[in-house]
């Protein structure tokens, strides 16, 4: 999934900057300069078990568990009004009374001008079976899947980086036949089972970053992101067709084999409509009448080819071509250390100069690459390329810095990745120390197992490994946790307006610390002017990239740039 280029509009930045706060396990609280609480996020609900509605307003000793003395919370106060912050380990209650052990850390956000705005209070949960009410809430029982509750949170977040990447985006509403008469007559278990065997041949025929769920009796709903034209959509439906409803489901006791149909309605974004509610309710409409059609059925809800279809078409064509034809070049952009002003490394970006459309930036072909695969072969070039580049610079005498590859969640499931980078790493005679890797947070992340131990493998391997465009994506610190990272790169949208808007820089602050306690480097992407370095400074932010410094710049400008700042920048 290629990150921004900074087009975001600003409603869409705030609600991917709240979605970071909501999507989030660890707690939130934003306490005013009264003390009063004035939002919680749902990780605080879930684990304390309070809703926002119990305790907005309210003072946040109702966690108060009665196991320190007044002059712990007396002591904590006075730390954060000193030095800004207080970290440590305290007894909380739940709601229910249950008394829980949490790590807390308070924050106290100040304006430019030094005033107090509010305080933000960061609660993790270290008891050692926190329950999950939210999970029960979001999943579906019967099936495990993902519920409808969860399809309205995630489609919002869907639709708004679609927007940012001009993607397209498909909604898939899928309405078994006539099952209630098969429930009806051969019992609740058997329907439990078709339910089920469903719910699997959706989730294995989909792709990965597809994303299945369950939104009622028999309806269930599919959204593929990021696709490359209108027609994948109908391919996936026929996909589904043939892989769940043309196959044979065994009812328990193995008597009965049933053939269950199902009939699907398509509605694409932004083709057919570009907010969520209209979305859902004109896949509804096709679905009903695809019913109309027969079994095993699918409708468009308005069927025709857009415009944008062709363009992409055009695109993958040329990109056949280019690699063959060297129109790829690498620009870097410095990243900076922030404690020593020296640069530390550089991002290596792909560009794509073609005899006719000029420079495609790679925020237009990267998805166009990663979608028909041929980003295995660029991306590989890239990798070699950067390695290549990096020990000419160590050759050359100038600073001995690190190259950091964007990798897309395509070439990071290859299944062989370690070996092409270490064979890059060979053929450039690079010391793995010097390379470090930009994944993106994907839905395909959500096969941890594999995600761990992928990065497992390139961490013994020596490389670096980067989380990038932070807070985009799905995934929440939470769950990051179980990943062994080294930096986490904050997108350059809550970047923007950390010196203008609070919210921002809440936001931020909560993303460095959340890092800090994770033990992973920090560094902000995008930082353009001086009131943004010097809010990142004041929050313990470790690296930054931007404007400020340099842009991304070909390589031999890079090399100059090296040379007469002689690797130092602040
Ligand atoms: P990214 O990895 O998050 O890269 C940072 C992007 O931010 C770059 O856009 C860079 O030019 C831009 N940028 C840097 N500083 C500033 C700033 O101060 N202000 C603003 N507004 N923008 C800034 P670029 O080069 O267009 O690349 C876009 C995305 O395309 C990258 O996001 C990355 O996800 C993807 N990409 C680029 N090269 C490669 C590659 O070789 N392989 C893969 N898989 N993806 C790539
Ligand atoms: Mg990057
Ligand atoms: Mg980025």
């Amino acid at each position: 999934m290629p990150g921004s280029n900074g087009h975001s509009h600003g409603a869409d930045r705030l609600a991917l900057a709240d979605a970071v706060i909501e999507n989030t396990n660890e707690g939130v609280m934003i306490v005013d300069t009264d003390g009063t609480i004035t939002s919680v996020n749902p990780g605080f609900s879930h684990i304390t078990g309070y809703e926002s509605a119990d305790v907005v307003g309210g003072k946040p000793d109702i966690l108060k568990s009665g196991r320190h003395d007044e002059e712990f919370y007396a002591r904590m106060w006075a730390a954060v009004e000193r030095d800004g912050v207080w970290k440590g380990r305290i007894w909380d209650r739940r709601k229910n009374g249950e008394i829980f052990p949490a790590s807390l850390i308070i924050r106290a956000v100040k304006d430019s001008h030094g005033k107090l705005l509010q305080y933000v209070g960061l609660i993790v949960d270290q008891s050692p079976f926190s329950p999950d009410p939210k999970t029960q809430n979001y999943y579906d029982v019967i099936t495990g899947l993902p519920n409808r509750v969860l399809l309205n949170d995630r489609l919002e977040f869907m639709l708004a980086h679609a927007k940012r990447n001009s993607q397209i985006l498909a909604v898939l509403m899928i309405d078994l036949d006539r099952f209630k008469s098969t429930n009806d007559t051969l019992g609740y278990s058997a329907g439990d089972t078709i339910l089920q065997t469903v719910a699997g041949r959706l989730t294995k025929t989909v792709r990965e970053v597809d994303a299945v769920f369950r939104l009622g009796n028999d309806e269930y709903a599919v959204v593929l992101e990021e696709i490359a034209q209108l027609e994948d959509a109908a391919k996936v439906a026929k996909k589904i067709i043939r892989n769940v409803f043309t196959q044979p489901i065994r009812a328990p006791g193995g008597r009965h084999e049933l053939y269950i149909s199902a009939s699907i309605g398509i509605s694409i974004f932004p083709h057919d409509a570009s907010d969520k509610e209209t979305l859902l309710k004109n896949a509804e409409a096709a679905m009903y009448r695809a019913k109309e059609q027969g079994e095993n059925s699918y409708e468009h809800y308005t069927p025709g080819m857009n415009p944008r279809a062709l363009e992409v078409l055009t695109i993958e064509y040329r990109l056949h071509k280019a690699l063959k034809n060297e129109e790829f070049l690498v620009y870097y952009q410095p990243l900076i250390e922030l404690r020593s002003g020296a640069v530390m490394g550089a991002e290596a970006l792909i560009r794509w100069k073609h005899p006719e459309m000029g420079m495609v930036s790679p925020g237009e072909f990267i998805p166009i690459a990663e979608e028909n695969g041929l980003i295995i072969p660029i991306g590989g070039w890239v990798l070699d390329t950067a390695c290549q580049h990096a020990k000419e610079w160590h050759r050359k005498g100038l600073p001995k810095i690190r190259v950091s590859v964007n990798l897309s969640a395509r070439q990071f499931q290859q299944a062989n990745l370690s070996t092409i980078i270490g064979d890059a790493l060979k053929r450039a005679e690079l010391d793995p120390k010097y390379l470090e890797l930009e994944i993106t947070e994907s839905l395909g992340m959500k096969n941890a197992e594999l995600t761990v131990r992928t990065l497992k493998e390139l961490k013994r391997m020596g490389v670096y490994v980067a989380i990038d465009d932070f807070g985009t994506g799905y995934s929440s610190l939470n769950y990051l946790k179980r990943f062994p990272l080294d930096t986490l790169k904050v997108d350059q949208s809550f970047v923007r307006d950390i010196s203008t808007d609070p919210d921002d820089e809440t936001i931020v602050a909560i993303i460095i610390q959340m890092a800090h306690t994770l033990k992973l480097k920090v560094l902000a992407e995008g930082v353009e002017n001086a009131s943004q370095l010097s809010f990142l400074r004041r929050f313990g932010c470790d690296r930054v990239q931007g404007y400020l410094f340099s842009p991304p710049i070909p390589v031999d400008q890079f090399e100059d740039l090296l040379r007469k700042t002689k690797g130092r920048f602040l």
